[in-house]
């Protein structure tokens, strides 16, 4: 099927439950990206900051691309002009680079703290106490050009439902929890980031308002990332 097809079939089916779609265009070619845009999708995720950067200026400048794999330190001032949200936040010390490359840019750049609910050791990630510790430090109270608007996870890679449903479910729990002993007053604490094309509709019954597609828009990628 046709990357339009596909994309409108998805649009169709998540319209009514209010879920963002994050068209996840990592390896693709900027004509593949081009053919989802002109079918109105705006948004994208890379999870490599070189091919984000390379495909910003090729592509139409109304994109609001998303930043949505591990990010290091010293490349975060490459993406700061003009990423639109760092779905990948796994550390302090990242926030911290953040925070000051969005300030040269007189910026506020949103961001989402990425929360190690899967089984795998491989998967980046926060654990709930990380977080808290986090937003309890003197550091990030201070920090005046970032904003952190949610949660983003990755399951386990498995055909386990159940397990998934368990670990989306804990997420969305831990997302509650926090907005309400730190984000109270502060509405924009509202971005939950989980489901990807393997088990989106999973993530969606479990609370997801935002999803990250990539092969179920685009077809399988080559090599596997
Ligand atoms: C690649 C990737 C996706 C999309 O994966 P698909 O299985 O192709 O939908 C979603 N989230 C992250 C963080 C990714 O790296």
């Amino acid at each position: 099927m046709s990357i339009e097809t596909n994309l409108l079939e998805i649009k169709n089916e998540i319209e009514q439950v209010q879920v963002t779609l994050v068209a996840v265009s990592k390896t693709k070619s900027v004509e593949e990206i081009k053919e989802a845009y002109d079918a109105g999708q705006r948004i994208f995720g890379e999870n490599q900051v070189q091919e984000l950067v390379e495909k910003h200026p090729a592509l139409p400048q109304d994109i609001f691309w998303h930043m949505i794999g591990h990010l290091q330190t010293n490349k975060v001032k490459y993406i700061a002009p003009f990423v639109h949200l760092i779905q990948s936040v796994d550390s302090l010390k990242l926030l911290k680079e953040i925070d000051k490359n969005a300030k040269k840019h007189n910026r506020v750049i949103d961001c989402l703290l990425q929360i190690h609910i899967a089984e795998e050791e491989s998967k980046f990630g926060l654990s709930h106490e990380e977080v808290i510790e986090l937003l309890r430090s003197g550091d990030y109270q201070q920090m005046q050009n970032i904003r952190i608007v949610g949660l983003m996870g990755i399951a386990t890679n498995t055909e386990n439902g159940k397990v998934i449903k368990e670990e989306f479910y804990e997420l969305k729990t831990f997302f509650d929890g926090l907005k309400i002993s730190f984000f109270k007053e502060k509405d924009y604490f509202n971005i939950l980031s989980m489901g990807m094309s393997s088990d989106y509709r999973l993530a969606i019954t479990q609370g997801s308002n935002m999803i990250r597609l990539g092969s179920g828009i685009f077809g399988s990628r080559a090599n596997k990332q």
